[in-house]
């Protein structure tokens, strides 16, 4: 990759920002319990979107001014976005090229992973939280579970390595599935992870005691498998272990009860081309304004890094003072 010159795009704590989230649509083909409601949640109008071309161009922003390495595509459910092998070919063609990666509900990507990986994407990461049919339909009201299996496979077969399954465990629904969810990564050669859950849903129904904690998790795992700690890569959120007598490795995202946000190197650009500096900010800087107004590549920057300026130390979600954002995580993308 070609160096840049960038100067770090850095808070007013010192965190630097390599990794930018990008949420290609706010649409979604499941409707999962803990994260939309049945009908009614109202999608973004189509011209309220950011184009292609205002996409590959705030990339191009990021990669080239704002020393930003690493970019992941995300929704709702990012698949859902036309033509998006074009734009992934648009995004690694770019004379700083982000490393691409994707986080889907894995449905679509039997048929798109080779045109994917062909077009420069390189990792996927697949949200997937019970491998029971019949659950799977009750938690994300579709009866597709067989589809995301074909998906990570063909991920796999395409060299979409490694393929990431994100689990959210949440009590009394799935959490009896932890270490059997774990046997099924073991077996096909998939990397598992299990997230805490987060008060990110459009209902604002997250209740914290039906959350299940990493230390749990952890016991779960621990009563079928053997782990052994990995040194934590860089300011990844997840924490590895080494299942003993595999090549396998779980992860564990401890959003809630182990927040990392003292190493948080990420900021968020919405479908409508929203820029937030945290996943729960309470404020936006609007990109797409800038863009549309013929805002040239400085004045982007600039706004670019006075909204990373303004970050505040993290999440807070234990404070009594803590705030969901107004946005659902179908719309902020995650
Ligand atoms: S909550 Fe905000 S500060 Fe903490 S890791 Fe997430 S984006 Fe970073």
């Amino acid at each position: 990759m070609p160096s840049t010159t960038a100067s770090p795009l850095m808070d007013r704590l010192g965190r630097v920002h390599t990794d930018l989230r990008v949420s290609l649509t706010d649409r979604c083909n499941l409707r999962c319990t803990y994260c939309m409601p049945e009908e009614g949640l109202a999608w973004l109008p189509k011209p309220e979107l950011l184009t292609d071309d205002e996409l590959v161009r705030l990339v191009a922003v990021a990669t080239e001014r704002l020393g930003v390495r690493t970019v992941r595509l995300t929704g709702g459910e990012p698949l859902l976005r036309r033509g998006l092998p074009g734009l992934i070919a648009r995004l690694t063609a770019l004379p700083h090229p982000p490393e691409l990666s994707i986080t889907t509900n894995g449905i679509g990507l039997a048929r798109s992973a080779v045109a994917l990986r062909e077009a420069g994407l390189r990792r996927v990461n697949v949200s997937l939280d019970t491998l029971r049919p019949e659950r799977f339909a009750e938690i994300t009201r579709r009866d597709r579970l067989q589809d995301v299996l074909l998906g990570l496979a063909a991920a796999q077969a395409a060299g979409l390595a490694p393929v990431k399954v994100n689990a959210v465990p949440v009590r009394g629904v799935n959490d009896d599935e932890i270490a059997g969810m774990a046997a099924f990564a073991i077996e096909h050669g998939y990397r598992m992870r299990f997230i805490e859950s987060m008060p990110l849903d459009a209902q604002g129904a997250w209740d914290r005691g039906r959350m299940v904690t990493a230390d749990e998790i952890l016991e779960r795992l621990g009563e079928r498998f053997t782990l052994e700690p990995l040194p934590r890569s860089g300011n990844a959120p997840a924490e590895e272990w080494r299942v003993v007598g595999t090549d396998a490795v779980v992860g564990v995202i401890a959003s809630v009860t182990r927040p990392f946000c003292g190493g948080c190197d990420r900021v968020r650009l919405t479908a409508d081309g929203q820029l937030r500096n945290c996943l729960f900010a309470a404020t936006e800087s609007d990109l797409r304004a800038l863009l549309r107004g013929g805002a040239d590549d400085e004045a982007v920057e600039a706004a670019w890094r006075a909204s990373v300026a303004g970050k505040g130390p993290g999440h807070a979600i234990d404070s009594p003072d803590f705030r969901q954002p107004d946005r659902p995580m179908s719309a902020i993308g995650g």
